[in-house]
């Protein structure tokens, strides 16, 4: 279930009652036709987490690319609720003013799977070239850098400092780097 935290467990094996938080996600997926004109309308730009920080998304967005199916949500952090979006939408997908929702299921079992917390170059001591040069990246970054969905249209690979095409050098053991 996206968008949904777990507030409460009660009872024991066989025999849970859990407690969950449906987080309202303003776009109804069952509805939104993922046309998109309510991105290119958006006026807030944010940096975007998927391709760490070097790009920019809007505050209505696709999250990954690809998705599937693909749905669209709102971060309600840097919404203004300028209602832009809602104007342009032809099948009235958005709500704004959406609530959360409690819900309460019964369970047999409950599977625990931990996720992992992304290590955030930019919080550490440790990271400092992360810090000085902003052409250092991690290799996720790279990632996103190298992909034909990616930061860069086509995967060409551009320094993120001032967006012009990495160069190729050669490594000499002597004197360095070379061209
Ligand atoms: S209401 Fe929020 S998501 Fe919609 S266009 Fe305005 S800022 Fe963007």
């Amino acid at each position: 279930m996206p968008f949904t935290e777990i507030t409460s467990v009660q009872g024991d094996g066989g025999n849970y009652k859990v407690e969950l938080l449906k987080k309202a996600r303003l776009v109804d997926p069952a509805v939104c036709n993922e046309m998109g004109e309510c991105i290119d309308v958006c006026p807030v730009e944010v940096e975007d987490e998927f391709n760490h920080g070097l790009t920019k998304r809007k505050a209505i967005y696709q999250a990954i690319p690809h998705n599937t199916p693909k749905m669209l949500l709102i971060d309600k952090q840097a919404c203004t609720k300028c209602g832009e979006c809602v104007k342009v939408c032809t099948t009235n997908a958005i709500n704004l003013d959406a609530q959360d929702e409690v819900e309460t299921r019964e369970v047999h079992s409950i599977v625990l799977a931990s996720g992992v917390k992304l290590y955030n170059t930019r919080e550490f001591e440790d990271a400092k070239s992360y810090a000085v040069s902003p052409d250092v990246v991690t290799s996720l970054a790279f990632e996103r850098m190298m992909s034909s969905s990616g930061t860069y249209e086509g995967g060409v690979i551009k320094r993120p400092s001032d967006g012009k095409p990495a160069k190729k050098h050669r490594l000499d053991p002597v004197h360095g780097l070379t061209e």
